[in-house]
């Protein structure tokens, strides 16, 4: 495959933009090198290279494209947003049919506020419960990504169940101090850190489905109960950092999956329709604590933006309709299926992790239910593996934490295409052996 173009844009993003790209996931680092694709097109379940190289795309822009790329009635949505002007720095009608229409999906959701990313949401819902509680602590869980605000970079990777230590510089040692991190899935590690930390923790913060370290559900139903009820016992509040999740495997949250209420909730991705988006809400009292009505203080000149509020409106309208969750979780039915029994003839240990049409293929033959087990998987036959797929007209993300996200553009005939990808990949990587 030939990327000329591609190298030459990005020699010349190197000399610009640091490090080539304007997010760091994005550079091949963690896939033993070499240079990002430099894309040009989308359409659909597809997208095309500035060389003209086309690709099935399980990307999805790391998740908010559950639609594929310029689906009609966005694209509408997004050209209707220019005609009266972009932005006015008021209120508008169309952030206040989009928070109702969120509302009506999600009715935690008692109050609203748009922000514009994901960041953003999951560092406003840390201070709000902070002021409510008059705490300082907040409990995460190992290796689960929340934006990149100081306090939620403090084990983003590794973390004992002790305070936590920075996975950036210039992060204070006092905002690592008020970080404490638990492994997912153990409530015996958490009942622990609330046991020390308990009467200083203002908040458990979790993703109910993780999607930062690879896919990884709930290891037992009532798993997600038990956490909300040891914090609230406790006297901590809940945020579900749902950035990934909502609207992900349903029309609506991972919460309403589980069956659980938590009492903030931090939304992004998906609910821009693609454009730059954030929103957190949840109990009304608990909100009622932000400006101009409480004492905590957010604000944003971008938030609530037209544009996004109306391609958003324009995605969920779109996912309301019936069968498409349907739709999706047989595609990625389909194609873990076939990547697993492919893995099987061509020798290849791997564990696969799906959601609906989320999946993670990890290498190794153990189960991945925290960051440790993914940390475990081997992520030098991942690099070659994505490599191998990139070659052969499959663009996933160059990291073996991440998910493959199959959207409502996917066919079967990709999928099987994708499939032919795989298999010549692994027979590839079964002749190196
Ligand atoms: N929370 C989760 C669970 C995420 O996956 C992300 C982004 N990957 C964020 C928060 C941060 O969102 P954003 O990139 O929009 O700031």
């Amino acid at each position: 495959m030939d990327r000329t173009q591609s190298a030459r844009w990005f020699a010349r993003a190197e000399r610009v933009i640091l490090g080539g790209v304007n997010s760091p996931s994005r550079s091949f680092k963690s896939v033993g090198g070499g240079t990002p694709v430099v894309m040009a097109r989308g359409q659909g379940a597809r997208i095309w290279d500035v060389d003209g190289n086309e690709y099935i795309d399980y990307l999805a822009a790391y998740g908010p494209l559950v639609l594929g790329h310029a689906h009609p009635k966005v694209m509408a949505a997004l050209r209707e947003a220019t005609y009266d002007g972009i932005l006015y720095g008021t209120p508008t009608r169309w952030e206040v049919e989009f928070a109702e229409r969120l509302q009506a999906a999600i009715p935690d959701l008692e109050r609203i506020r748009f922000v514009n990313s994901g960041t953003e949401a999951v560092m406003t819902t840390i201070r709000i419960a902070r002021a409510v509680t008059g705490r300082n602590k907040v409990i995460k869980f190992a290796g689960c990504y929340h934006g990149h605000s100081d306090a939620m970079l403090v084990a983003a990777g590794s973390g004992p169940s002790s305070v936590g230590v920075p996975d950036s510089a210039g992060v204070t040692p006092g905002t690592a101090h008020d970080v404490v991190t638990v492994p997912y899935n153990d409530l015996d590690a958490l009942r622990a850190a609330l046991a020390v930390h308990g009467e200083d923790t203002a908040c458990v913060l979790v993703e109910p489905i993780v999607g930062n370290f690879g896919i990884v559900a709930p290891a037992s139903p009532t798993y997600l109960r038990d956490v909300i009820d040891l914090a609230h016992r406790a006297g901590a509040l809940v945020i579900f950092d749902e950035v990934i999740t909502a609207f992900r495997f349903h029309y609506g949250t991972a919460a309403q999956m589980y069956g659980v209420h938590a009492d903030l909730y931090a939304l992004g991705k998906i609910i821009g329709g693609g454009l730059p988006i954030g929103a957190y809400g949840g109990r009304r009292d608990v909100m009622e604590q932000v400006s101009p009505l409480g004492p905590v203080y957010q604000a944003g000149t971008m938030a609530g933006n037209p544009a996004s509020m109306r391609t958003g409106m324009a995605c969920l309208e779109v996912l309301a309709e019936p069968g498409i969750y349907e739709r999706m979780d047989a595609l990625g039915r389909r194609l873990a299926e076939g990547i697993r029994q492919l893995a099987d003839t061509y020798g290849e240990a791997v564990t696969i992790n799906r959601v609906g049409g989320a999946l993670t293929v990890f290498f190794g033959s153990h189960a991945v239910r925290n960051y440790a087990d993914a940390q475990a998987t081997d992520g030098v036959r991942f690099a070659r593996f994505f490599h191998a797929l990139l070659d052969r007209g499959v663009c996933i993300a160059p990291s073996k934490y991440e998910a493959w996200f199959v959207s409502a553009a996917h066919t079967e005939a990709d999928v099987d295409q994708t499939l032919a990808a795989v298999e010549g990949a692994f027979k590839a990587m079964a002749a190196e052996r």
